[in-house]
């Protein structure tokens, strides 16, 4: 993209941030430094295409993100309030025709995000240097450009990027490596052992012939390896078609800067609901206790409320997120938790307990440490939240087009829900052989966990996966009871019903 020359942080609001920054301390809030940066519409735009990296590589999918980001903007259906980076530092974006009211919210809003960056487990193996591995990313893949076209390695990108999901997010807490066959890998990708010696004796101590012969011993086992099977279903496909896969270098590149950036980005969908919400239980917290004068306060409740409030039978994680917390916080400060709440028979009982324990404070942070949306959605909204807030099902009658509630059960809302958060509604897909029938087709396997896989997805998941592994690719998966075994070897996509003369794959899912 262009390079462009942000505006210098005005004065007006350095005091402000300062200000800001010392009360969010004094809170408890442990953040990364921020470097706030100030853009007009058009760059904001453009940063937010690229994910707010302002050097990535070159695709055309940043380019539509812009125009379809542009033309929101142009139908008043939405505007980018704030951008904020994981990074250390973390940079975060003001756009400059916001109010000055406006700016302080964002800019407490972004210490919350911060410090939830910082400070949650789920972040603990992203880069925080990623500004630069960007950067970095941007060069390698310019350098094939030069070397290869533009539309050579644009067409390799879109294959990668149509399979970037196929990644393992919670790998992060696991050793990366999905299989032992992995770590072997690994230790062969090491250079070749040499005697250690000044550099003019280097060619007596480690003869170039005998290097040599070593370095293809390495390849040769290297070969033999290409269509090992793991050792146990992955869900890293991704790592498994680098390691396995028939790939030039520079294909090969490609694909691993697809997946760093995946595993970069897959956190923060992962928590997308308690990260906003942390980010605006803060900035609503910081602004309402002291930053916000008289003249302020009008001003403020109105783009408070643009920022969290839920028309019915939206999905608002702002709005779910900053009342959870809060929810949480009054909970534990009443004591309204553990056995001898939960048993208690009586709703009135329920609805005045307070044992005073104070415990809240403690307990968000404590939550904003460990969870992810998942568990937090699943472990804290209780059906008493639920009804509290009305997060009800929602639905468009088909006759007269209007919203009606669908369902109140909360068992159902939250089951939902989660849903539609669990891989944020993507499959899982495994590797489950990689030399299917001896023949190195690669092998495939749906977890079903509720819903069937889509075919529209399967088909096109076989038809990316085969551009990359070259050679026949199976995807099995639960359809309405039946097992069905999809294939692809480069015609059409076939499918059928698998039964018991059907050789089976080396691992079968669980
Ligand atoms: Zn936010």
């Amino acid at each position: 993209m262009a390079s462009h020359t942000l505006a210098p942080f005005p004065e007006e609001l350095l005091a402000a941030k300062k200000q800001i920054r010392e009360q969010a301390r004094s809170y408890g809030l442990d953040f990364f430094p921020v470097i706030f940066e100030m853009c007009d519409y058009e760059q904001m735009n453009q940063i937010a295409a690229y994910g707010g990296f302002p050097q990535r590589y070159p695709h055309w999918r940043f380019g539509s993100e812009y125009e379809s980001l542009r033309k929101r903007h142009h139908y008043g259906l939405g505007r980018i309030y704030e951008m904020v980076i994981n990074n250390d530092p973390c940079y975060a974006y003001l756009q400059e025709s916001n109010a000055l009211v406006d700016q302080k919210l964002v800019i407490a809003h972004v210490y919350g995000h911060s410090d939830f960056f910082k400070n949650n487990l789920w972040f603990g193996h992203t880069n925080r240097k990623m500004m630069d591995e960007m950067a970095n990313h941007s060069t390698h893949v310019r350098k094939h450009i030069e070397r290869h076209g533009y539309d050579t390695v644009e067409k390799w990108l879109d294959v990668c990027l149509s399979v970037e999901d196929l990644i393992d997010p919670h790998s992060m807490f696991l050793n990366r490596g999905p299989n032992d066959a992995k770590r072997e890998d690994a230790k062969r990708e090491e250079p070749i052992a040499k005697f250690k010696s000044k550099d003019y004796l280097d060619r007596w101590v480690n003869p170039p012939d005998k290097l040599e012969a070593e370095a293809k011993r390495l390849r040769d086992e290297k070969a033999k390896m290409r269509h090992a099977t793991p050792s146990r279903p992955t869900r890293d496909v991704l790592l498994y078609l680098l390691e396995h896969a028939r790939l030039e270098d520079w294909q090969a590149d490609c694909l691993s800067i697809v997946r760093e950036e995946a595993y970069y980005f897959a956190p923060q969908g992962m928590t997308k609901v308690m990260n906003e919400g942390w980010a605006s239980f803060w900035h609503s917290t910081l602004m309402s206790k002291h930053f916000v004068t008289a003249s302020e306060i009008i001003d403020y409740a109105d783009h408070h409320s643009g920022t969290v409030h839920m028309p019915p039978g939206n999905f608002n994680p702002y709005k779910i997120g900053i009342e959870l917390f809060r929810d949480i916080e009054d909970r534990w400060n009443k004591g309204k938790f553990g056995k001898e709440y939960e048993e208690a028979s009586n709703l009135g009982e329920k609805k005045r307990w307070d044992k005073g324990l104070g415990l809240g404070r403690e307990k968000i942070f404590e939550v904003r440490r460990v969870y992810n949306d998942v568990n937090f959605i699943d472990e804290f909204m209780t059906p008493e939240f639920i009804e509290k807030h009305k997060f009800y099902q929602y639905g468009r009658d088909p006759h007269t087009g209007q919203l009606r509630i669908v369902s109140r059960d909360p068992q159902r809302i939250k089951q939902t829900m989660l849903y539609q958060l669990t891989n944020l509604g993507r499959p899982f897909i495994y590797v489950v052989d990689g030399n299917y029938c001896n023949r190195g087709e690669l092998f495939l396997a749906h977890k079903h966990s509720g819903l069937d896989l889509e075919i529209k997805f399967a088909t096109e998941t076989l038809k990316n996966v085969y551009k990359i592994w070259q050679r026949p690719v199976h995807l099995q998966a639960r359809i309405d009871d039946d097992m069905i075994l999809y294939t692809f070897a480069g015609d059409q996509v076939k499918q059928q019903t698998i039964h018991d003369d059907l050789p089976k794959p080396a691992h079968q899912l669980g």
